[in-house]
């Protein structure tokens, strides 16, 4: 019998075309679509191979068992998961349905969250870096636009100066274009010699411990209001039995980085406040009425001014780098009378954030080694290049560091006289330009959580499809490859995926991906 391997035969005509009619003439094939199903619409799905098992979930018991050769392609066909768009647009669009609706019942309540969260005070806050060195940038001194994600609102001039002038290195000081949305030259620094590019990937890598405490900062502040104010402390009994006294409001947050173009970190952050109730320490409950929206922005403003992360010394940095927040901190209110800003388009917003990752620099980088960082780091070269040289240079073990033309540099990592590098993960980050956190992070607390999410979905599936709900699946599987067999079964589980979508509704899942879809729109 023949099967798809055979396409990959030489002298076999392997266009998509052929394949694609090959597939579809198999009388396996209403089968064959049905098996990808679950992986329908991913670009590179994974494929794995071995034993599946029944198991009575209560008992253990195992109820039956199938290895994968006797599936069709002898494969099981997992989606990837891959929350990043340009890498698989379909994983995305489910990955960024999940946060609009992590972000959202934090908001708003459902899915397990009480709705009285609607009702707690909360700011939608953006941290900013400082400057590295001045860029190209679109300045709108006042938006006429309708929606800011399709702004064309004239921009003023980028770098206008009264007194025109050159860097030390020759380079114009002033720049008097007005550039538009999609002019290459933004986010370029005007002089590359003049650029703090150490500096800037440094802040990317301490980015992630400066909003720690940040954050801790800010509770620290409204613990404070809350004593001078005469909220008492509440009186709460850990799980292990311990009596302590906490402070009776908390800050629980939903935060989504966002790389600009010239590659420095922004932080957009849901803050809401939560109180604690002595009974039930881990209940969502409404903070005290004597704290307000008012305090909570006060908090972030001064938190913001007043926290800096000072980096370890180095031998080439003997006072180690400051890092802190940009001078302006944007901290604004939602759902409030009459306010453009809703629940929905924040959610809409962050969500459309977490499925990308540099992809605003205009690259977009897998992790860089030894055997390809010198194709793209270059101390003399363009904007990236150049940070892309700066997280290899720090990162570099001490020992080398302090050696000159060290060329066995990644030979000697473990030896005795190699020092711990404070700075070594920026290696580990250098596709990231320093950056080696989540996109998407949230508190404990925030909300209803990803993993709940895919439950909820796996559960509403197997109803569907009158799956037993007392039997659970267990797979011994290995990874035997990624991607689909051959570009003609790509073609075909992708329209698949695509018909159903368009055809059924899968109930409020999909309902909140047009919500999404709607708000990220507008
Ligand atoms: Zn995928
Ligand atoms: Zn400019
Ligand atoms: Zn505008
Ligand atoms: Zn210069």
């Amino acid at each position: 019998m023949s099967t798809p391997l055979d396409l990959y035969r030489p002298g076999v005509a392997a266009g998509r075309d052929a394949q694609v009619l090959h597939r579809a003439v198999m009388p396996e094939f209403s089968g064959w679509l049905e098996h990808t199903r679950p992986a329908g619409g991913c670009a590179r799905p994974i494929r794995l191979a071995g034993t599946l098992a029944a198991v009575e979930r209560d008992t253990g018991r195992i109820l039956g068992e199938q290895h994968t050769d006797e599936l069709p392609d002898q494969t099981l066909y997992k989606a990837c998961g891959n929350r990043r768009e340009t890498r698989c647009p379909d994983c995305a669009w489910v990955y960024a349905g999940d946060a609009y609706r992590v972000v959202r019942c934090g908001l708003t309540g459902g899915k397990g969250v009480p709705a009285s969260v609607g009702r707690h005070p909360v700011v939608f806050a953006t941290f900013t870096a400082p400057s590295f060195g001045a860029v190209h940038h679109r300045h709108i001194p006042r938006h006429t636009c309708a929606t800011r994600q399709r702004c064309d609102c004239r921009s003023a001039p980028c770098r206008a100066r009264s007194t025109a002038g050159t860097c030390q290195h020759g380079q114009p000081a002033v720049c008097h274009a007005r550039h538009d949305t999609d002019d290459p030259r933004l986010g370029q620094p005007l002089c590359l010699d003049c650029y703090d590019h150490a500096h800037q990937v440094v802040w990317n890598y301490f980015s992630g411990e400066l909003w720690r405490r940040t954050k801790q900062a800010i509770e620290r502040h409204l613990a404070a209001l809350c004593r001078r104010r005469g909220i008492p402390l509440v009186r709460v009994v850990t799980a292990s039995g311990k009596v302590r006294w906490v402070p009776p409001v908390r800050v629980s947050h939903g935060k989504v980085a966002e790389m600009q173009r010239r590659a420095a970190v922004h932080f957009h952050v849901l803050l809401r406040l939560d109180g604690v109730d002595p009974d039930a320490p881990d209940a969502l409950v409404p903070p005290p009425a004597g704290i307000t929206v008012d305090d909570l922005e006060a908090a972030v403003h001064a938190a913001a001014r007043q926290i800096t992360v000072t980096t370890p010394p180095r031998e080439d940095q003997q006072r180690g780098w400051v890092v802190a927040w940009g001078e302006q901190v944007d901290v604004r209110r939602i759902n409030t009378a009459g306010g453009e800003l809703t629940d929905g388009k924040v959610a809409a917003y962050l969500a459309k954030y977490a499925t990308k990752a540099t992809e605003a620099t205009g690259h977009s980088f897998t992790r860089l080694t030894p055997a390809t960082i010198d194709d793209y780091a270059d101390p003399e070269g363009d904007h990236l290049a150049r940070l892309i040289d700066a997280c290899w240079r720090l990162g570099r073990p001490i020992h080398d560091a302090m050696t000159s033309g060290a060329a066995t540099a990644d030979d000697r990592q473990g030896s005795l006289d190699t020092k711990p590098n404070a700075y070594a993960g920026l290696r580990r980050w250098a596709h990231m330009l320093g950056f080696g956190g989540h996109f998407l992070t949230k508190a404990r607390r925030y909300s209803v959580t990803f993993g709940q999410l895919r439950d909820n979905r796996a559960t509403h599936r197997r109803i569907e499809d009158d799956d037993p709900a007392d039997t659970i699946t267990v797979g011994t599987l290995t990874y035997i490859g990624s991607g689909w067999l051959t570009d003609g079964d790509a073609l075909l589980a992708n329209t698949a995926a695509r018909q159903r979508r368009e055809s059924t509704r899968i109930g409020r899942e999909e309902l909140a991906h047009e919500a999404w879809l709607a708000e990220a729109a507008a």
